[in-house]
């Protein structure tokens, strides 16, 4: 059994504090910073109070009644608007004292008070966190009563992975959140369904199932293209690397649809450079660059050599920051992609175009794409574009996460007498429509790339219309090699059920086929198992070898990294 975790709003509330150890001087601290009103109950001299109780009560902050404690405090100490009776309870006396701790914990429950009587987990109805607290980045770690030191310790290790900026992201994040919903409220008045299907009324919007969902960008209404922004931010929020969302602006946001016309427009009539000018100039070089699924163990050393010696890179939004993390910061440019529902074709269209600006200026321009650049990557398309502005580019292949994500949960791909073909697929159809979907063969491992948010319609098809078995064993793998790699095992006809009641964690991927079984021995009693987490995501192994080959200046480290990024770089 687990715990409700919750923050609470405790403005004003009355909260009695029984005994006055060195616990009870930290819970006053905890309770004043959170805007609660403390009052301190003990028959203790004052004069051993700790500094910081004295103080509190010096100056205020603290009520003090020198006293036992007796049952009727509970219900003539607190607030007249809920009858005095007060909001919470702290025990903080020694353990020599059981019965009474016993006896104020029997008479809360009673009052449904909520009361935490320290070093007694028996007696409590709820417990504190250790906290992490920057602006308005809170982070509480519980280990369910087993252990405050423990819990302060792991608070502490998580804090120091976090940028530095954390507090200043979460500000920046709430103000373009509440700022874009000022803006749209008629919008979302009326379409408050489309809002809620977003997920950003969640509080755990990223493991909604719909963050990814289908958006049809040919055929939004006027409305939903103003949505657009509270998707495409909840994307950025996804995507983008943490330490860099402090330099968000609205405006960025804005173009979605302040725009849209001309959007539609330069989608339709390309605006091609001179290819004058560029026969003139062409020095600049070009490579697309594969970056493997995630982590940075399976990025090709031939990509890494590309990273370090670009003047530009352009990324896809997938490209994860530990990747990111290896781009020297002080002379290499870096945008990311913004390839948010809704807005592919521009967004493509945008960093082609400025990777030429770049190329024309003479640099050297690196277009890092996941997994491998040509298996869906648009690779095929991108270097015909700038082979013919004059460009070839150099193309380096990476491991493709429809590959290595079989390979990371135990699925070999091929195994003899149960799967002698791989078949790689994708889910999505050009302008979202479904794709043509291949006919069942048992012996075959099939891979569905971009494929997740679409599985309600996808695998009624692929059982009733292509004669798919549902019961073939398959798993979703999201995030494949990253330290936050989920696998859900399960059958092919559970698969949007698992997704519904598991939420995604984009991006994902299907396997199916019976190859799926091989190691991983299916599980009768369960529709889906869980597994998190992948052991060979630490890359800690690979920092000596990567600060020797002189790829990562110190503060470029995951976590210690402030990129300096400027708006346009990573909007
Ligand atoms: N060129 C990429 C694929 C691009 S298409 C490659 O070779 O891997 C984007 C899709 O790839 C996503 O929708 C998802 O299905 C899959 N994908 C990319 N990275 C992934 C990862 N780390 N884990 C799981 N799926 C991933």
């Amino acid at each position: 059994m687990t715990n409700l975790l919750a923050s609470l709003k405790c403005t004003d509330e009355v909260y009695l504090i029984v005994g006055a150890s060195n616990v009870a001087a930290l819970r006053i601290n905890s309770i004043l910073e959170a805007g609660a009103k403390p009052v301190l109950i003990t028959n203790q001299p004052s004069e051993k109070f700790t500094k910081s109780i004295q103080d509190n009560i010096a100056n205020g902050n603290l009520k003090y009644i020198e006293k036992e404690f007796e049952n009727d405090d509970l219900s003539r100490l607190g607030r007249n608007e809920v009858d005095n009776i007060v909001d919470r309870v702290f025990v903080t006396l020694p353990i020599s004292q059981y019965e009474v701790k016993k006896q104020i914990y029997q008479s809360c429950r009673r009052l449904r008070i909520p009361v935490n009587v320290s070093d007694s987990p028996e007696f409590c109805t709820f417990s504190l966190l250790s906290t992490f607290t920057s602006g308005d980045f809170q982070m509480g770690v519980s280990t369910l009563g087993k252990g405050c030191k423990l819990a302060a310790r792991i608070k502490r290790e998580l804090s120091h992975t976090l940028p530095s900026n954390i507090g200043t992201i979460c500000n920046k994040i709430g103000d373009l959140r509440a700022n874009i919903q000022e803006e749209d409220k008629l919008e979302l008045e009326k379409l408050q369904s489309d809002i809620d299907s977003i997920g950003e009324h969640d509080d755990d919007a990223i493991t909604t199932s719909k963050l990814n969902s289908l958006v049809e960008e040919f055929n939004m209404t006027k409305e939903q293209k103003k949505l657009q922004r509270t998707r495409w931010l909840s994307q950025i929020v996804e995507y983008f690397p943490l330490s860099t969302l402090a330099d968000l602006s609205l405006e960025d946001l804005s173009v979605a649809y302040k725009e849209y016309n001309s959007i539609v427009k330069t989608q339709t009539e390309p605006k091609e450079p001179s290819q004058k000018k560029l026969k003139t100039t062409k020095k600049g070089s070009i490579s697309l660059v594969g970056s493997g699924p995630g982590s940075i163990s399976l990025l090709t050393l031939g990509a890494l050599q590309e990273i370090h010696s670009a003047d530009l890179i352009l990324a896809d939004k997938l490209v994860p920051q530990q990747v990111l993390d290896l781009i020297p910061k002080h002379r290499t440019k870096l945008f990311i992609a913004r390839k948010f529902p809704g807005n592919a074709e521009r967004a493509q269209k945008e960093l082609l175009d400025m990777g030429l600006e770049s190329l024309m200026k003479n640099e050297k321009v690196v277009r890092l794409k996941q997994g491998d650049p040509y298996i869906f990557g648009r690779g095929g398309e991108e270097f015909n574009f700038f082979a013919d502005h004059g460009f070839t580019p150099s193309v380096l292949p990476g491991i493709t996460s429809a590959l290595a994500a079989p390979v990371l949960t135990n699925i070999p791909a091929t195994h003899r007498d149960v799967a002698d073909q791989v078949l790689i697929c994708t889910g999505t159809g050009r302008r979202g429509a479904l794709p043509n979907l291949p006919e069942f063969i048992k012996s075959r491992t099939t891979v569905f790339l971009m494929a997740l948010h679409r599985v309600v319609d996808l695998i009624p098809k692929l059982i009733d219309d292509k004669n798919w078995d549902p019961n073939l064993p398959v798993a979703i793998i999201e995030r494949a090699s990253c330290p936050d790699q989920r696998i859900i095992r399960t059958t092919l006809s559970s698969v949007a059920q698992a997704i519904e009641a598991c939420g995604s964690r984009p991006p994902g991927l299907l396997v199916t086929g019976y190859a799926c079984e091989v190691i991983a021995k299916p599980n009768v009693n369960e529709k889906w198992v869980i597994e998190e987490g992948c052991a060979s995501a630490s890359n800690s192994l690979l920092e000596p070898f990567l600060q020797l080959a002189g790829t990562i200046e110190k503060d470029n480290l995951p976590g210690l990294q402030q990129q300096s990024l400027s708006v346009e770089q990573t909007a």
